[in-house]
């Protein structure tokens, strides 16, 4: 049998460093199997911006919080305003459930130490990315929490996304859409198709179009969203799906 590249959707990334539900790093063991899980540039950026930034910025606002730590989770959980914070509710759910109370400056505290631990984590689990066909600048990056500051790491990730403005990740997509199955990445991909001015706040709006497109011909991609695997199919990529870990929760 020929040794397979494996590379996992972004939302698995936290089953893959031991984080996330014990079936969720079950179904991820079983599809990877003996192989080793490779690591994209691009992938690591996303995992940067989804979980670590997020980490750091709800330990910013739960610093900043004069009240009980349970009203704060409400709030954040309230918050819809664009942000993934599904994942460090997540996250904040395993702490809670394994420190047992805490006071909000505390959990941030705690988050801080966290978010710069997983990454730690991925890298030594993942090692240095080796595949960057999406070009991305922003995976790459180096992430140094001064202690003395920890609020920065937020805002310094923002202005480096800020920095990129010229964006290359475009150069892996066909020229048209015409072909692909009508996902809402691909509806968005379509809007940006051909845009002179593409910046790297746009690239992270596509991910799955980015992860899909990159992904090399011989590898194989392990998800959880039915869309990547659409796509995938769509391109002739090798796309296995696992459930997310609402679909591995056990129902009664
Ligand atoms: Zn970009």
């Amino acid at each position: 049998m020929s040794k397979k590249l494996v590379f996992i959707d972004s939302s698995l990334a936290a089953a893959a460093i031991g984080q996330s539900t014990t079936a969720q790093r079950e179904a991820l063991r079983k599809a990877v199997g003996k192989r080793g899980i490779a690591c994209s540039t691009f992938l690591r950026k996303e995992f940067i911006w989804r979980l670590v930034k997020e980490a750091f910025s709800t330990a910013n606002v739960l610093r900043h919080w004069d009240g009980d730590t349970s009203e704060c989770l409400e709030w954040l959980n309230q918050d819809f305003g664009g942000r993934s914070s599904k994942n460090i509710l997540t996250l904040v759910a395993a702490i809670l459930r394994d420190k047992g109370e805490m006071k909000a400056s505390e959990l941030s505290t705690e988050l801080t130490r966290i978010g710069s631990a997983i990454l730690r984590e991925y890298d030594r689990r993942m090692g240095s990315p080796k595949h960057n066909r999406a070009n991305c600048e922003l995976g790459a990056i180096k992430v140094v929490v001064d202690w003395r500051r920890p609020y920065r790491v937020s805002q310094e990730l923002e202005e480096a996304e800020s920095k990129v403005t010229a964006c290359r990740v475009t150069e892996i997509f066909p020229g048209s859409v015409e072909a692909l199955p009508n996902t809402k990445t691909v509806k968005k991909l379509e809007k940006l198709i051909g845009q002179l001015d593409f910046r790297c706040n746009k690239c992270r709006t596509i991910g799955d179009a980015v992860i899909a497109f990159e992904l090399p011909t011989r590898a194989m991609l392990v998800a959880c969203d039915r869309d990547l695997e659409k796509l995938g199919k769509a391109i002739s990529k090798n796309v296995v799906y696992v459930d997310s870990i609402r679909g591995l929760q056990p129902r009664n």
